[in-house]
This record gives C-alpha cells, sequence and structure tokens, in this order.
C-alpha cells in the first residue's frame, strides 16, 4: 500500500502506569494527532456505561458512538461484541497461544487473522476520518497489539516504548489497590512489570520504526525527548514544545480509558514530581522489587 495511504499510529507500549495519558493529551494537541486513549479495550468499555473524558457514557459520545456504528457497518460481523471479541484473541498479552502464534507467525495466511487485521483497519481508519487528524495515538501499551499493528498492511506503525522504574509503577499500584481494600504483593507487581517490558522490549526488535523513552527523562527535558519521538515518528512538535514552556493548557479529546486525569477538561504539562514512591514505598518492598528484578531496572538505567 502507498505510504502516504496508511494509517500513521503512534503506539505506546510498556507497562500500565508509565505517564501514558499524559502523553497521550499532550500529543493529542498537535494539529494533526487524535489522541483517542487505550484503543485495545474499546470492546470491555463500549457496552459497560464507561465515560468518555467527555463525560458522556461512550455508547452515547457523538465521537466513538460514530465511530463504532461506522465501523460495524464495515466489517462482516452480527453484532459488535463479537468483533471486538475478534481483537483480544489476536492480542491476549498473556496468552501463551497467542505469542506463540505471533513469535512463529502461525496462522499469518487464514481468513480469521485477514479479517483481524481488516476489523483493525477499518476501526483506526473511522478514527481517523471521524477525528479528521491523519496520526492516531494509541496507548493501548499491550505489545502483542503492537507487533500485530506491524503485521498489518493498511498502518504505518511508529512504536515508542515507554518505561517508568518499576518501583514508581508498584507504588502507584499498591495505592490504587488500597483505596479498593485490595492488596497488592510487592512481587507481584515486580514480576508484571520486568515480564511486559521484557515482551515489549523482544517486540521492539521486531517493529522498524521505534524509540525507547524513559517518563522521568520526559518530565525532566520535555523537549529532548519529544523531539526524539518526533524523529522516529515523523511529525514536527515545536509547538507542543512550545506550548509545554509557555505552560499552556492542553485540551483533552474524547479520550476512552487510562487515567483519571483525562476527566479534567484541560490539564497542564507540570514537572511533577516523579519520585514520590522514594519516601512512600517502605524499604522491605524496595528490597523486594531490587531483587526480582535487578537486571530489568539495570537495563533501563535505574540505580
Ligand atoms: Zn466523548
Amino acid at each position: 500500500m502507498d505510504k502516504d495511504k496508511k494509517i500513521k499510529v503512534l503506539y505506546f507500549a510498556g507497562s500500565g502506569r508509565s505517564g501514558s495519558t499524559i502523553l497521550n493529551i499532550i500529543l493529542g494537541n498537535h494539529p494533526h494527532i487524535f489522541g483517542g486513549g487505550e484503543l485495545q479495550n474499546m470492546g470491555q468499555v463500549y457496552n459497560a456505561n464507561k465515560i468518555c473524558s467527555c463525560q458522556s457514557p461512550l455508547i452515547h459520545c457523538e465521537f466513538w458512538s460514530s465511530v463504532v456504528n461506522d465501523w460495524s457497518s464495515k466489517i462482516e460481523e452480527d453484532n459488535i461484541t463479537s468483533g471486538f471479541k475478534k481483537w483480544s484473541e489476536v492480542e491476549g498479552v498473556f496468552s501463551i497461544k497467542s505469542w506463540v502464534k505471533m513469535y512463529f507467525g502461525i496462522g499469518k495466511k487464514d481468513a480469521q487473522f485477514k479479517e483481524y487485521l481488516k476489523s483493525t483497519s477499518e476501526f483506526l481508519r473511522s478514527v481517523q476520518q471521524h477525528s479528521k487528524k491523519k496520526v492516531l495515538v494509541d496507548i493501548s501499551k499491550n505489545p502483542l497489539r503492537a507487533w500485530a499493528l506491524e503485521e498489518n498492511p493498511d498502518i504505518d506503525l511508529r512504536m515508542v516504548h515507554l518505561v517508568r522504574d518499576g518501583r514508581a509503577v508498584t507504588w502507584s499500584l499498591k495505592r490504587t489497590a488500597e483505596r479498593q481494600n485490595r492488596k497488592r504483593p510487592t512481587w507481584r507487581a515486580a514480576m508484571f512489570w520486568a515480564l511486559i517490558n521484557r515482551m515489549t522490549n523482544l517486540v521492539r526488535s521486531k517493529v522498524e520504526h521505534r524509540t525507547l523513552v524513559r517518563y522521568e527523562d520526559f518530565i525532566e527535558n520535555p523537549g529532548l525527548v519529544l523531539n526524539q519521538i518526533g524523529e522516529m515518528a515523523e511529525i514536527d512538535f515545536t509547538d507542543i514544545i512550545n506550548n509545554i514552556d509557555k505552560n499552556d493548557d492542553f485540551r483533552i479529546d474524547h479520550v476512552m480509558a487510562g487515567n483519571g486525569i483525562r476527566k479534567a477538561d484541560t490539564i497542564k504539562f507540570e514537572t511533577t514530581k516523579t519520585d514520590g514512591w522514594i519516601k512512600k514505598l517502605n524499604s522491605r518492598s524496595k528490597n523486594i522489587f531490587k531483587i526480582l528484578s535487578y537486571s530489568s531496572l539495570k537495563k533501563f538505567n535505574y540505580r
């Protein structure tokens, strides 16, 4: 397919709690970019009364309901739910079967996989048409979805492996669990963080246009990191960098899933402290994390 006709997707892969929602909002203020959120979760949230950042339930949101109706009219499916289910069959990040199939290229000529590719491209094309933006940001994070997008002849994938210190991720997961009266053991968070980043490393090696970004570096020097992403994605971020320098407001599009900050009207890029966990995470948890994920921490230059 002609490169210009392909849908350019700027995809963020890696662990959750890594700051992708903020990046999604900031990049979505570029005149050619639409930042829709975690697009892989559309199937889960669409019929579940989940709220879009515009405050409407997704099924009533003017934007997403038009996108989904348009998409479902173009795929041969009985209903929306079964259409989305096909995505999760290919993209199941914790399914060994899905990884084996992708790794060895099994079933790539099957009708089922072709249908999956078509369904994904029709959905993204619908987002492109309704948003009237050329480039789509997808912060699904799932590395297997990134791999499937790379295999899709209609997609021009630009992949950012976004990583944040796993101890900050652990602290964030623990805090949420606490609020819901659950427990999130450190060992589980550490294993999850190391595993998902290893999976993302593997996929990164299979993708042509890709870059590795640390969230802490983005907060420290947003201009440098945005230029790095821009160079890889062939997008000029000068205006966005100027907006950050001027401490402008960033408006929020119809973001369908992700961090709660998306529910504000606008956000500012604040040099939010990224090291709050250092004081809050207890030393036992820090030690457990270091023992279990030492090599991954080192690999991403975390001490
Ligand atoms: Zn909306």
